[in-house]
């Protein structure tokens, strides 16, 4: 039994890329906390807040990370969730926990490459490049101390994965 791997870090760093491309070269199963939420929920990340608030989709969002938490398993987190002290322990309690680092450009220009599976509602209300940069100043101390390890993320999704194996010390399954 293999301990979970948690990715984080911020919306367009790769987290469900990099962890389904991670899950195949392991031979684990793939969890993303933001998929599952919405499966159980049956509503879009944008309907949640628009129903609930952001803090209502923070306190699902703590119920979906321990849902899938399990052996075996890569899990890709939602953007936010280590913003909860609880989410925060519970990663480093379960798992090995990684920290998907990449620019606040990188970020934007992915983010806007990908309009459609990347919609999200804005949390400032500002043009891209710059919500990232404030979202990174607001979040990177927490994703770096969440993390039991930092990868950078600005690399060819494969590269991504070899170095965050070469890390663990795991071997491709
Ligand atoms: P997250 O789940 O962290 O929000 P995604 O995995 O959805 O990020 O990736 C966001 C976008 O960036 C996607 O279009 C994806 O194809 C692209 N992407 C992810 N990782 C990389 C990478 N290492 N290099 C280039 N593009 C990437
Ligand atoms: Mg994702």
């Amino acid at each position: 039994m293999s301990l979970p791997i948690y990715l984080i870090g911020a919306r367009g760093c790769g987290k469900t890329t990099i962890g389904f491309a991670l899950s195949q070269a392991l031979g684990y199963a793939f969890s993303d906390t933001d998929h599952h939420l919405q499966q159980m929920t049956q509503q879009t990340v944008a309907d949640i807040v628009a129903a609930e608030g952001w803090d209502g989709f923070r306190q699902r969002e703590t119920e979906s990370l321990m849902a899938v938490t399990a052996p075996s398993t890569v899990i890709a987190t939602g953007g936010g969730m280590v913003l909860a002290e609880t989410n925060r322990q519970f990663m480093r309690e379960h798992g090995r926990v990684i920290y998907l680092n990449a620019d606040p450009r990188v970020l934007a220009a992915r983010i806007e490459a990908s309009p459609q599976e990347n919609q999200r509602p804005t949390l400032t209300g500002r043009p891209i490049t710059e919500e990232m940069a404030e979202v990174l100043s607001q979040r990177d101390a927490l994703y770096l101390q969440t993390a039991h390890h930092v990868i950078n993320a600005m690399q060819e999704p494969e590269s991504v994965v070899n170095a965050v194996l070469e890390t663990l010390s795991i071997a491709r399954a």
